[in-house]
C-alpha cells in the first residue's frame, strides 16, 4: 500500500464531508495494483439537511441550531450530534460500498469491466480498503461481509477494541498506517 494517488483521492474526498465532527473518506480498492472500485465520504442521508449546519464543536464544546432561522445554542448535554448523527448521518464505507453497487448497477460502460475486477480481487483475496479513522462495529461488519480482506487506516477511533476483534475473528488485516505524509508510509498490523 504505497501509491500516493490513494492517499491524496482520500483527502480530497474528506473534504467533502458535511460532518462536523469527523471528515472520513473510504476508498475501496485492489491492493495489488491500487485499482480503485469506489469512493465515499460520510454525509447525512438528506442532503438538504447537512451536519455542519445543525452543529458546530467549539473546544470540544457541542453548539447546534434547531433551523437556519435560529442562533447557536450550547448543547448542555454534548450529546445531541451523536444521537442525530446516528439517524441522520451514513458513514464513509457504507457510501463507498453503496457508490460501487451503483456502478454495477447503473453504469453500462463500467458495469462488465467492474464485475470482472471485483470477482478477481475476491478470488485473490486482494479486495481492500483505505479509511480515514478505523471503522466502527458496523461498518467492519459490512466491509467483511461485502468481501473486503484488508482495512488500512490512519487514526484509532473511540471503539477500534470492537473492531480489532471482528477482524480477528474473520481473520480480516487491520492496518494503521502511521502519519499522513505523502511520501512515507509506515504500515503495521493492529493485531
Ligand atoms: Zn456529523
Ligand atoms: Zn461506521
Amino acid at each position: 500500500m504505497k501509491n500516493k494517488n490513494l492517499i491524496l483521492k482520500l483527502i480530497k474526498n474528506e473534504q467533502l464531508s458535511t460532518c462536523s465532527a469527523k471528515k472520513i473518506a473510504c476508498i475501496i480498492f485492489d491492493e495489488k495494483d491500487n485499482f480503485i472500485f469506489s469512493l465515499g465520504h460520510n454525509h447525512s442521508i438528506n442532503k438538504s439537511e447537512n451536519c455542519n449546519d445543525k452543529f458546530i464543536k467549539i473546544n470540544n464544546q457541542w453548539y447546534y441550531k434547531e433551523n437556519n432561522d435560529k442562533d447557536w445554542e450550547k448543547d448542555l448535554t454534548n450529546h445531541k450530534h451523536k444521537e442525530w448523527s446516528e439517524s441522520n448521518e451514513v458513514h464513509a464505507e457504507m457510501e463507498a460500498i453503496n457508490n460501487l453497487k451503483n456502478i454495477c448497477f447503473f453504469n453500462f460502460v463500467k458495469r462488465i469491466y467492474f464485475c470482472y475486477r471485483f470477482r478477481k480481487s475476491m478470488k485473490d483475496n486482494t479486495l481492500s480498503c483505505i479509511v480515514t479513522y478505523s471503522p466502527c462495529k458496523n461498518c467492519i461488519k459490512s466491509l467483511i461481509s461485502f468481501g473486503i480482506k484488508n482495512i488500512y487506516y490512519f487514526y484509532e477511533f473511540d471503539d477500534i477494541g470492537n473492531s480489532k476483534k471482528i477482524c480477528f475473528d474473520n481473520a480480516i488485516r487491520l492496518y494503521k498506517i502511521r502519519g499522513k505524509q505523502l511520501s512515507f508510509y509506515e504500515k503495521y498490523k493492529t493485531y
